[in-house]
């Protein structure tokens, strides 16, 4: 049946599933998931693009595929589990985002097979339009196999008799992978950089979220001699310099990309997220990418 018809329809029935219609009549909300390894992953690799399309109306999902119960040098894991799950609460409070938590340890993700089903039903269920993760080579063995299990599910969440429970994406989502440590050799050049110098506050409050790691954990773990402030004020300063503009500075590489995607603009941008296109899911061309990054100059 014609989707207009059926809505007139629905209406005259009485509108019992008008929401429900009207999203298909209607143009179709984007959707975003970042799948990570841990409370505060999301935030600190795609926190200010994630900002930025939530200001456009996006509907974002933030997922930690571990309950981040080892990141912490005191307490027990339950405790610290806790803190880092009331954290992302926090963040859903600081950002309009949806935020899940899986309650498998911390440190010991394995790219198996339930887990590969729980990506697939997390992605399939958000309808995700853009689905970011860790790239493959990264630190952590948490992040490397993330990223393993966001590869697998790419291809996967369009089949339909895998997980027939949940149904399948008729379309592919974009697949990316956030930028890791680590320059990846094989392809220096991000594809896709976004200027996030107009929210780099934003994020840094968003960061702030995960007292436990910024002001306990990393500089631990990290041992770092920098001094935290006391004050609101000079905490958000703090992770302004160490954790957004350090992290989102443009290197020499990123150069040609941000001229690609901001023109006459990109000597204006100060800090930016890069992102690599993994292949695996929707095969996209520039004029693909700039719709569903509508920041960027037509
Ligand atoms: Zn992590």
């Amino acid at each position: 049946m014609n989707k207009i018809v059926h809505f007139i329809l629905v209406l005259l029935m009485g509108g019992i599933t008008i929401n429900m219609h009207a999203e298909d009549v209607t143009n179709k909300e984007k959707r975003v998931i970042v799948i990570c390894a841990h409370p505060d992953d999301a935030e600190l690799t795609t926190g200010g693009t994630s900002i930025l399309l939530s200001h456009l109306g996006y509907k974002i999902k933030f997922v930690s595929l571990t309950n981040g119960n080892k990141g912490h040098q005191e307490g027990t894991k339950n405790e610290i589990a806790i803190r880092r799950y009331n954290e992302a609460q926090e963040v859903k409070r600081r950002m309009n985002c949806a935020y899940e938590v899986l309650n498998n340890e911390d440190g010991e993700l394995e790219a198996n097979l339930k887990n590969r089903m729980e990506v697939i039903r997390l992605i399939r269920e958000w309808k995700a339009d853009i689905v970011i993760t860790h790239p493959s080579y990264d630190y952590h063995p948490d992040h490397r196999n993330t990223s393993l299990l966001v590869q697998d599910a790419a291809f996967l969440v369009n089949v339909p008799k895998i997980l027939p429970e949940v149904p399948a994406l008729r379309e592919s989502p974009l697949f990316l992978y956030t930028r890791g440590r680590y320059v990846n050799r094989q392809k220096p050049h991000p594809d896709i950089v976004v200027d996030i110098t107009p929210v780099v506050r934003e994020k840094a409050y968003l960061i702030d979220a995960h007292a436990s790691q910024i002001y306990e954990w990393l500089p631990w773990i990290n041992r770092s001699k920098e001094i935290i402030p006391d004050t609101q004020e000079g905490k958000i300063e703090y992770i302004l310099k160490e954790y957004v503009l350090k992290r989102g500075e443009i290197k020499e590489n990123d150069k040609p990309v941000v001229e690609k995607w901001y023109g006459s603009r990109a000597k204006e941008v100060k800090a930016i997220e890069a992102f690599e296109i993994c292949e695996f899911g929707r095969s996209v061309d520039d004029q693909d990418i700039r719709e569903l990054f509508p920041m960027f100059s037509k």
